[in-house]
């Protein structure tokens, strides 16, 4: 019987589960399709939250502790499964039209370098390829991209070569709460019994209503699409008004995203595709001339203000929650699982727990 059963097999999931193995704890991470072939896969892998300065400090502090785990992090995944994340120092310029000077005190306080430029010249030298739309904003040359497919496939392989129990095409369909407290969970296949149990199942975590108390994670369907280019044609991430490109390392660049509240649909429209390739080629004028190899969309587990459940579940004992990344489930995973994991374990947080529990959420 193992210590710990956590549902859902995302980017949260493995960096949990992985997390609380590398800390002795017996684990059994059981996912209902492949791991990380849900959001976790569809996602940009920036590691920053898109307008970081919007967000509450709790939102903040998890950006700021993964940006300092993730070298490590994907030095020893590739050591360990010799598949490489692409963790790139791109840097992300955000076209913004005001409040430069309270950008900058956030900056200042997170100490991220961060440059407010409004000399074209000065952005061509950053970025040649832009258009005349990005003609002033922020540069935060720091910010790095993970490819997240790839992040999710070197995880997979690190359970693979440390031998860390996992189930795929396993759905869980039932939580069994006994007398208040948790024992388990139940499949279409079998039961597997655990005197804790972490939902992490992303979009899909409200599912689970076990008392009263809801997790009020919803899905928020993002739309991507992918052109096909060479390397280096365009360099940095650029970002306005919602908008923004990836620049892969292979020379495939991406551009998102949408934001759709429409339930658990994945479908792909041709009105995205329109708004996106709209929007990236007034961003980079030279992406018109590129063919658009895919199209594809995943559905971000939304909270209401991006701050994700790290916490035990306030009614059943045993239970707890890690979910609701929202639009930050890559740049925040790293340092929500070392969170999640000193929750479980007892032991003293690594930063204030309070923020993220169902009460504060409510
Ligand atoms: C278009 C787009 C762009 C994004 N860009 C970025 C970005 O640049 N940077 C960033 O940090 N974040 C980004 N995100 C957000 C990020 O991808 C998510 O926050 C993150 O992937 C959430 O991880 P997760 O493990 O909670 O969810 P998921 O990856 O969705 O994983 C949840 C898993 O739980 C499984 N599951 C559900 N129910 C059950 C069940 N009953 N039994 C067993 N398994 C179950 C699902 O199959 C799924 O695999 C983006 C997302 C999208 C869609």
């Amino acid at each position: 019987m193992p210590d710990c059963i956590i549902v859902g097999g995302g980017a949260i999931g493995l960096l949990t589960a992985r997390q609380l193995f590398l800390q002795g704890v017996d684990v059994l991470l059981l996912e209902k399709g492949p791991l990380g072939g849900e959001s976790s896969w569809a996602g940009g892998g920036i590691i920053s939250p898109l307008y970081p300065w919007r967000y509450a400090d709790s939102v903040n502090v998890l950006a700021e502790r993964s940006k300092k785990i993730y070298p490590e992090l994907v030095q020893t995944l590739f050591e360990e499964s010799g598949s490489d994340c692409e963790l790139i120092d791109s840097g992300l310029f955000t076209v913004v039209n005001e409040g430069e000077q309270d950008i900058l005190n956030w900056a200042k306080k997170w100490s991220v370098d961060a440059s407010y430029i409004d000399d074209v010249n000065v952005i061509h030298d950053i970025e040649e390829s832009v258009g005349e739309a990005v003609d002033k904003g922020i540069w935060m040359p720091d910010i790095k991209q993970v490819r997240n497919p790839k992040l999710v496939k070197a995880l997979k392989a690190s359970f693979d070569h440390r031998s860390i129990p996992y189930l795929e095409g396993t759905e869980v369909e039932e939580i069994i709460v006994e007398n208040g407290k948790v024992s388990g969970v139940r499949t279409s296949q079998k039961s597997f019994f655990a005197d804790k149990v972490i939902i992490a199942s992303g979009a899909w975590s409200a599912q689970f209503s076990v008392t009263q108390t809801s997790v009020d994670v919803l899905p928020v369907k993002g739309q991507m699409i992918m052109y096909k280019g060479e390397p280096d044609l365009v360099k940095r991430m650029i970002l306005s008004e919602g908008h923004y490109i990836i620049p892969r390392r292979d020379g495939r660049i991406l551009a998102g995203s949408t934001l759709e509240k429409i339930g658990f649909d994945k479908s792909v429209s041709s009105e995205a595709l329109e708004e996106l390739h709209h929007a990236a080629v007034e961003l980079v004028p030279l992406l018109e001339g590129l063919s658009i190899e895919r199209q594809w969309a995943g559905l971000r587990p939304g909270t209401e203000k991006g701050i994700p459940y790290i916490c035990h579940h306030d009614d059943v004992e045993g239970l707890y929650v890690h979910a609701g990344h929202f639009r930050n489930g890559i740049v925040l995973g790293a340092a929500s699982a070392e969170l999640m994991a000193d929750i479980v374990l007892g032991g003293q947080p690594w930063c204030d727990a309070a923020p993220y529990t169902m009460h504060a959420q409510h």
